[in-house]
This record gives C-alpha cells, structure tokens and sequence, in this order.
C-alpha cells in the first residue's frame, strides 16, 4: 500500500479549464474527498487519476510507481492502475445475475471458475450481501443492494485504490445516511485508499478524514472536517462547509496578527454603531468596507442585558421555529437578519428584542 500524489494536474475541455493546476496526496489507507458545486473540476479530476482522461500536464505516482506524465510521456491504461471505481448511476449490468455481474472482470483475465466463486462469496460478505441469492437477476435488487454490487465488481480486485464519483445520490435520503456510515466502516476495515467525489457537504463531513473543498477547477483549501469548519480560509469555504451569516462593518483600524477592530451600524438601538472585535482572515487597513461571517451556532441569545461583555449588539425577533432538538430563530439588525441556532430550552417569542453575543473567535473578517 502506497500514498497516492497528484501534482500540477491541468485538463481543459475545450476553452473550459476543468481542473487547473491541481496538487493533492492521498495517504495511503485515507478517505479524501472532493467537495464543490457542480462544474468545480472534481469528476474531471477523479477520471484523471483513474486514467480514464488525459490531461494537459501534471503528473500521478501511487508510490514510487508513475501512472501519468505527459512530460515523461508515460500513460498507464486504467486497467493497470490498480484502482477500482465506483460511480453514481450503479453500472450494474441488467441482463447479468448478481454473481455474473461481480465475476465478469474475474472471467475477462480466465481465472479458474473455483477461485472466482471463492472471490465473489468473499466480497459480497465484505459488502453485507452474503445471505443474497447470486442468480437473482442484478435489477431485481433495491438500489442500495444495486450500490453494494457495484461497490463488490470494484473491490473484488483488491484494487489499492477505490475511486468513487457521488456513488450515493441515487439513493433516498435514510438509506443515503445509511449506507454513507456502511460505506465509511467497510472503507476503515479494509483500510484502502479512496477518493469520494461529492457536492454534499454533511457527506463529505462523515466520510472523509480530509477534504480538499473545490472552486473553479481549484483547490481552495484541503484539511480535516474539524480544520475546514473552524479556521476556513476564503469566504467560499466558510458558505460551502456549513452556513454562516454575513454582515457588513468598516475597519476601525488596520488589522493586526489576526485581530480586527470593525464598525457595524447593524444594531436595533444605538445609532452610532457598535465595536466588533473579529479575526482578519486577510490583511485589512482602516477605513475598509469589511464583510463580517458568523456561523449561527457562534451566537449566544440574552432577553436580559448580561452585562459588560464584548461583541453585544441587539435585535429583534423575527421568526420562531421549533426544530425538536433546537430552536432555529431569524433575527433583525437594522436591514440585515441574522440566523441562530439555540437548544430548544431557549423560549423567545417574534419581536422580543434580544441581546446578541457573536463570539469573537468566531466572527470572520474579510474586505467586502
Ligand atoms: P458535477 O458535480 O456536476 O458532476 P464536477 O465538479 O464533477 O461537477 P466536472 O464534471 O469535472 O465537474 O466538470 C468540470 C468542467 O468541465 C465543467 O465546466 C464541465 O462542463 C466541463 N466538462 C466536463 N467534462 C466535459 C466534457 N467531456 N466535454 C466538455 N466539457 C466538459
């Protein structure tokens, strides 16, 4: 088992730069997932590395062995790759029993009929379909049983790397949620490497023990879940992983290691503004228009003034929703609203004016 390296890979289509320049490693036995809208480059990338497209430059190694260079011309054909795939629509084979299906790769390289018997059993119990019956046409099977097989045709190689492009979005939601912990626990037993392709956030947030979040046919920022969500580094990153508010300020002054001093006019009762203490994400000079991020559960609720405390301003309720585990509130601050998540023990009603705490850590700054 290897790392696996993509460096400087470029592809384009056309004048459409698909994937622009990107570099990334897997570690060997990780979960690395690609998130992005649609159109951010992440199936082009995931076909390069499978070999199933050629790209401009840039080069693959799993290991110490090369699988694309143009510039040392060398292309490895997928089949040679040692990587298995998996991709959204099932590609199970209709007019093929279950069994046919997994063992029809098994029989193109004329292995013996009693070794691919023993192959198919094996992965089929792998992907918890051993009490399955393997004459049982492949269509007959629900689409989460449709997924497993195409996941078994992939894994019964023992590929070193599994490729898988939105494998789970043709499922409904529960068994989507379902099968994503299935997917991930089958994934840490067997401890092979994978790359996820995805434009699901919670998805990517469970599966992956790192992400690479992707705009443009670029990488905008690669960490864990946990590094992603709470020190992104572009505003993109922050609207992509998660939900934040936005508000608008001007710089007090030019920001320093990371503090910023801003101006919101966006407050129910004084008119000359309030001091907000956030963290620059960029270097700010006085006088800036700034946008101000805040994610909703980064903002704690008074109905009673607590006191001297930073980072207070006051709004007024607009909206109340219940959502059984916590209570979802859209708050006014002047023409900007603001939405925060509270436990459900929170009991406010529309228009009780209410003090709002934004915790300074978490209050992200950027020029507007
Ligand atoms: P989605 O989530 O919608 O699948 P994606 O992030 O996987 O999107 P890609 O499919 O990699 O994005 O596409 C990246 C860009 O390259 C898009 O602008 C797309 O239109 C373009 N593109 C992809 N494949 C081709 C192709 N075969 N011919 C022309 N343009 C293509």
């Amino acid at each position: 088992m290897a790392n696996l390296n993509i460096s400087n890979m470029t592809k384009s289509y056309g004048n459409t730069v698909a994937v622009d320049d990107v570099s990334f490693e897997v570690k060997d036995g990780e979960m690395l997932t690609l998130l992005g809208p649609s159109g951010c480059g992440k199936t082009t990338t995931l076909r390069v590395v499978a070999g199933l497209e050629k790209p401009e430059g840039g080069e693959v190694y799993l290991g110490d062995r090369l699988l694309c260079s143009i510039e040392k011309r060398v292309i490895v054909p997928p089949n040679k790759r040692g990587m298995g795939m998996v991709f959204q629509s099932y590609a199970v084979w209709p007019h093929m029993t279950i069994f046919e299906n997994i063992a029809f790769p098994l029989k193109l390289q004329k292995l013996p009929m009693a070794r691919i018997k023993e192959m198919v059993t094996q992965v089929l119990a792998l992907v918890g379909l051993q009490d399955i019956e393997e004459n049982r046409g492949a269509t007959l099977l629900s689409g989460g049983q449709q997924q497993r097989v195409a996941l078994a045709r992939a894994l019964v190689f023992t590929p070193e790397v599994l490729l898988l492009d939105e494998p789970l979005s043709n499922l409904d939601a529960k068994l989507r949620a379902q099968m994503r912990l299935e997917l991930k626990s089958l994934q840490q037993r067997i401890g092979i490497t994978c790359i996820f392709v995805t434009h699901d956030q919670l998805e990517a947030m469970v599966l992956s023990d790192r992400l690479a979040v992707m705009n443009h046919g670029k990488i905008e920022q690669l960490g864990t879940p946990r590094e992603l969500y709470e020190t992104p580094k572009s505003k993109f990153v922050v609207d992509f992983i998660g939900q934040a508010n936005h508000l608008s300020g001007e710089a007090l002054e030019d920001s320093s290691g990371g503090k910023c001093l801003v101006r919101t006019t966006k407050t129910e009762t004084k008119t000359e503004g309030e001091v907000l203490h956030g963290v620059a994400l960029e270097n700010i000079s006085q006088g800036r228009e700034v946008t101000l991020l805040i994610r909703p559960e980064d903002i704690t609720l008074h109905r009673q003034h607590p006191g001297e405390r930073i980072n207070l301003l006051s709004a007024k309720v607009k909206i109340v929703s219940y959502l059984g585990d916590q209570m979802h509130y859209v708050l006014s601050l002047g023409d900007e609203t603001l939405d925060v998540f509270t436990p459900p023990s929170q009991k406010l009603g529309p228009w009780d004016t209410v003090f709002v705490e934004l915790d300074p850590k978490a209050l992200w700054v950027w020029a507007a």
